[in-house]
């Protein structure tokens, strides 16, 4: 792949994201070593919804970060739309990241000293598009969350959920490949968290693939394909609309 250019994800066929024997281990104490990720090799189309469930300390944001190119593997590939992220730098690793992949925390993480409009034109930054089109495209994106009335309000005078809306605005501003979320819910009452899950399947609809962490059960039911994690291991939950159950693993991955 070229240095700092990349074009826009095609139509073409083959996964977006693929995982092969991944693993990922984390220095212990007295110089041991914590493997969090066993050989895990998994593949993530184009379009695709994905939930990743399991319990606390079990590995979810170890492997969004291995998936998002945040954190590189131990040993194993990750590939993204075919090219070896391995035999990335890092610098045009956060070109990727800046250019096709939109991130959504548990947090927000938005600055407080400015504006919705310009937290989201902050996620486009690193784009070539003039001033301009930036502010238009973070307008279009605030207004497709439902905040068209909330341009200039400061993240303290909004809600938790019309923060996290902003969040995904800057995310969907960028027209990613990719969404990752982390507990995109997890700071926010149930009804609030089902209105921003409703949010990012609807925005996921124009093409993008979503990959969310969650814990909450009924949120992980509404996605067509989830992926527990446990001591580990990866498996796939097959059984759509159902609750996950130890019944509905099967290994894979
Ligand atoms: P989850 O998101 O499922 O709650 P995490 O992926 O955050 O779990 O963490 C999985 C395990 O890896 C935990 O035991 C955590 O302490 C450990 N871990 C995560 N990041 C690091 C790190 N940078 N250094 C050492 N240990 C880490
Ligand atoms: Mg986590």
């Amino acid at each position: 792949m070229n240095d700092i250019e990349f074009a826009p994800a095609g139509p073409e066929h083959g996964a977006l994201l693929t995982l092969e024997h991944v693993t990922k281990a984390f220095p212990g104490k007295d110089g041991s070593v914590l493997e969090i990720l066993h050989d895990t090799s998994l593949a993530i189309d184009r379009s695709e919804l994905v939930a990743i469930v399991g319990p606390s300390g079990s590995g979810k944001s170890t492997l969004l970060s291995l998936l998002g190119t945040l954190d590189m593997p131990t040993s194993g590939i990750l590939r993204y739309d075919g090219g070896d992220v391995n035999a990335m730098g890092e610098r045009q690793r956060s070109v990727l990241r800046a250019a096709r992949i939109g991130f959504v925390f548990q947090q927000f993480h938005l600055t407080a000293t400015v504006s919705a409009l310009e937290n989201v034109m902050t996620g486009l930054q690193y784009t070539t598009l003039p001033r301009g089109e930036r502010r238009q495209r973070a307008a279009e994106a605030l207004e497709q969350v439902g905040l068209g009335n909330r341009l200039h309000h400061r993240p303290a005078q909004l809600s938790g959920g019309e923060q996290q809306r902003v969040a995904i605005a800057r995310a969907l501003a960028k027209r990613p490949d990719i969404i990752f979320a982390d507990e995109p819910t997890g700071a926010l009452d149930c009804e609030t968290g089902h209105t921003i899950v409703d949010l990012l399947l609807t925005a996921a609809d124009s093409g993008a693939s979503l990959v969310m962490v969650t814990h909450d059960q009924t949120i992980a039911a509404r996605f067509p394909r989830r992926l527990h994690i446990q001591d580990g291991l990866v498996t796939e939950l097959d059984k759509p609309n159902q609750a996950p159950s130890d019944e509905g693993l099967s290994a894979k991955g």
